[in-house]
């Protein structure tokens, strides 16, 4: 019949706008921003990078410039520091003097993320980062984008979790490889074989300490 689709959409109107004032989930429009929904889990804006306890010392970056490199409208720009670090396994390593990345260029497609072999570059919620200056302004600096484990906790928490359990695994199986080669590397000390030492005839027990052979006693 015609009319009939209609029809149909205005009775869902006209639940919805009756059942909105019993139901809550009825009621589509949010008074943003003293009301805000939460983001989903995957919700990316710009990258960040992690630190772990200290700004400093502890950030992840160890500045190999991958992500420069794979940026496709090339909006990150690293400057290696001359002197290293060590990293959160104790390994020396280089850390970046200069990070900046220019927001108002990055199309947030997250291959920075994907392509840092050291879980240091992830993607912020933050979505309201308006300025009236349009360019210097949105050129966030290393300071301006470092943020500790407990903010990317709280923004991704089921991406952090697995993050920190990869982290734990490596960490763990390096430092069982430095174990193994430090025992690998240990001088394994010389058991006499009873059976070559001892002289024919003689009485010696298996394991015990080999007597004098004859040449020796006849020489002094
Ligand atoms: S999210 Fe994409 S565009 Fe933005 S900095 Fe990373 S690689 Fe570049
Ligand atoms: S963020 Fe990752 S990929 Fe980029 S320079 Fe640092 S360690 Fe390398």
């Amino acid at each position: 019949m015609i009319g009939t689709g209609i029809l149909k959409g205005m009775a869902v109107t006209a639940r919805n706008f009756v059942g909105s004032y019993f139901e809550k989930e009825r009621l589509i429009t949010v008074q943003y921003p003293e009301e805000r929904i939460p983001l989903p889990e995957n919700y990316r804006n710009f990258p960040i990078l992690i630190y772990d306890n200290d700004p400093q010392a502890g950030l992840r970056c160890v500045a190999c410039k991958i992500c420069e490199k794979e940026c496709p409208p090339q909006c990150i720009y690293i400057i290696k520091s001359d002197d290293k670090k060590p990293d959160y396994m104790g390994k020396p390593q280089f850390y970046p003097k200069v990070f900046d990345i220019d927001i108002s260029v990055c199309m947030s497609c997250q291959i920075c993320v994907e392509v840092c072999p050291f879980e240091a570059i992830k993607m912020d919620k933050d979505f309201e980062l308006s300025k009236r200056e349009r360019f210097d302004a949105l050129l966030l600096r290393k300071e301006e984008l470092s943020k500790s484990n407990e903010y990317y906790h709280r923004i991704h928490p089921v991406e952090a979790a697995t993050v920190d359990a990869n982290l734990a695994e490596a960490a763990a199986a390096a430092e069982a490889k430095k174990k193994a080669a430090a025992a690998a590397a240990k001088p394994t000390p010389v058991t006499p074989n009873p059976t070559t030492t001892s002289a024919p005839g003689s009485t010696s027990v298996p394991g015990a300490t080999p007597p004098e052979s004859s040449s020796s006693s006849t020489k002094s």
